[in-house]
C-alpha cells in the first residue's frame, strides 16, 4: 500500500517548505530518524514542526502519516497525547538534572496509547556538561519506539556529542512580515496586532498563544500604562505600582495550579507516594518557569514600547509595531530625545540580563523603571 501524503499539521508548514517536504518523505518512507536536531533562529518555527512530526508519526490510520483527523491526531494537535512529552529548560540556568532523569525514566516505558513515542526536548542549547551527559547514551541508541526532536538556535553553541548524534535539519528565518502573516493564518486577526504580538511574545506560536490568553494581553496593557506614567510618578507611585504589576503577570498562573490540581486529584489513587512527590516537584518548577517566562514577557512589552518611541524620535514612525498605544509612543516621544529612547531600552537590556541570573524580579522591574524615568525625562 501506498502511504498517504500527511493532511493534518505537517501539511500546514507552510513557513518551511523545504523542511516540510523533507519530513514528510522521511515518514511516508518510514525512514524517519530517531533524533532530530531542528535548528534556526527564534520564531522559525521548529516547535510547529516538532509538533507536526510528532503527529506524523503517532497517526492512528493504517498506511496515514498524519491524517489530521483520528483521535492520536487530535491529542497531538492539542497537546494532550499522553506519548508526546515536551520538555524545556526549568530553571534559568538550563536542564535540571532531575528533569534529565525523569525523561530518562519514562524512556524506558512503553507508550500509553500508541506504538510510537516523541520526546521534544527545546532550548537544547540549555542542556549543558552534566545534564547531556546523561541524555548522549539514549540519544545515540534510543528504544526502536522513541524519536527524539531537540530544538536549538544554533549548532555553534550546542555541545558536539549532542550534535553529533542527531540529524539535523535547518530551518530558514522568516521576517517580521512573514511570522506576522503566519499568525493572521492561524487567528484571522488583524495585521497590525499580529504583528504586535510577535514582537512581544517572539515566535508565530506564542504570539497565538499570547493573543489567546485575556490575562497576558493585560499584563502587557498594565506595563505599558506604567511606563505612560513614569515621567509624572514619584519613587512612591513607581514602587506600588510594580506590586499591581506583578499581581498582573501571575495572574495567568492560577489556571496552570488548577490544572496541575486536577491531574494531581487524578492520578492520586494509583500514583506511587514516590511518583506523586515526583510530580509536584515538577509541578512546582513548571510554575516558577512560567512566572520567569510572564515578567519576560512583560518586559518585552516594555521593550517594544520603548523602540516605538525611538522609531518616532529618529522620524521613522512606520517601524513602529504597537499599533493599539500610538497615543502612548507618541505623549512619550515628544519629551524624549535620541540618547535617552537608548538609555531606556538599556535599562530594559540590563533587567532582561538580571532575569535571566535569577535576581528577585520584584526588585529588578523597580530599578529598571527608575532608570527608564530619569532616561525619558533627562533632557
Ligand atoms: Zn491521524
Amino acid at each position: 500500500m501506498t502511504a498517504a501524503a500527511p493532511q493534518g499539521l505537517l501539511a500546514k508548514l507552510d513557513t518551511q517548505p523545504r523542511v516540510r517536504d523533507f519530513l514528510m518523505r522521511a515518514v511516508t518512507s518510514d525512514r524517519a530518524s530517531h533524533a532530530y536536531l531542528f535548528v534556526g533562529a527564534p520564531g522559525s518555527g521548529k516547535l510547529d514542526a516538532a509538533w507536526a512530526l510528532a503527529q506524523a508519526l503517532l497517526c492512528e490510520r493504517d498506511g496515514e502519516h498524519g491524517c489530521g483527523a483520528c483521535d492520536g491526531c487530535i491529542r497531538v494537535a492539542r497537546h494532550t497525547h499522553p506519548d508526546v512529552h515536551y520538555f524545556a529548560p526549568e530553571s534559568a540556568t538550563g536542564y535540571l538534572i532531575a528533569q534529565v532523569r525523569d525523561l530518562l525514566d519514562d524512556v524506558a516505558l512503553a507508550p500509553i496509547r500508541a506504538r510510537h513515542k516523541v520526546y521534544i526536548v527545546d532550548r537544547a542549547e540549555q542542556l549543558r556538561a552534566n545534564t547531556a551527559n546523561a541524555l548522549l547514551k539514549t540519544l545515540e541508541e534510543p528504544p526502536a519506539n522513541v524519536t527524539f526532536v531537540l530544538l536549538g538556535t544554533s549548532t555553534d553553541v550546542m555541545l558536539p556529542t549532542i550534535v553529533s548524534r542527531c540529524q539535523c535539519v535547518p530551518f530558514r528565518m522568516l521576517s517580521a512580515r512573514e511570522s506576522a502573516a503566519a499568525v493572521v493564518r492561524a487567528t484571522g486577526l488583524d495585521e497590525p496586532r499580529c504583528r504586535m504580538a510577535v514582537a512581544v511574545a517572539g515566535s508565530p506560536v506564542r504570539a497565538v498563544e499570547f493573543l489567546k490568553s485575556a490575562e497576558r494581553q493585560e499584563a502587557r496593557r498594565a506595563m505599558l500604562r506604567l511606563i505612560d506614567s513614569l515621567p509624572r510618578a514619584d519613587e512612591a507611585d513607581i514602587l506600588l505600582a510594580v506590586r499591581d504589576l506583578m499581581g498582573t503577570i501571575k495572574a495567568p498562573l492560577a489556571d496552570v495550579k488548577s490544572t496541575q490540581q486536577a491531574i494531581l486529584d487524578q492520578n492520586a489513587d494509583y500514583l506511587s507516594r514516590g511518583a506523586l512527590k515526583q510530580l509536584e516537584e515538577r509541578n512546582k518548577r513548571e510554575l516558577s518557569a512560567r512566572e520567569r517566562s510572564g515578567i519576560m514577557e512583560a518586559l518585552a512589552s516594555a521593550r517594544t514600547l520603548l523602540r516605538d518611541v525611538l522609531m518616532v524620535v529618529q522620524g521613522a514612525p512606520d517601524e513602529t509595531v504597537n499599533a493599539d498605544a500610538s497615543d502612548i509612543v507618541e505623549r512619550l516621544s515628544r519629551t524624549c530625545t535620541v540618547s535617552g529612547a537608548v538609555a531606556a531600552l538599556d535599562a530594559v537590556a540590563h533587567a532582561e540580563r538580571r532575569i535571566a541570573r535569577n535576581i528577585t524580579p520584584q526588585l529588578t522591574i523597580e530599578v529598571m523603571l527608575f532608570d527608564i524615568r530619569k532616561a525619558l525625562t533627562c533632557l
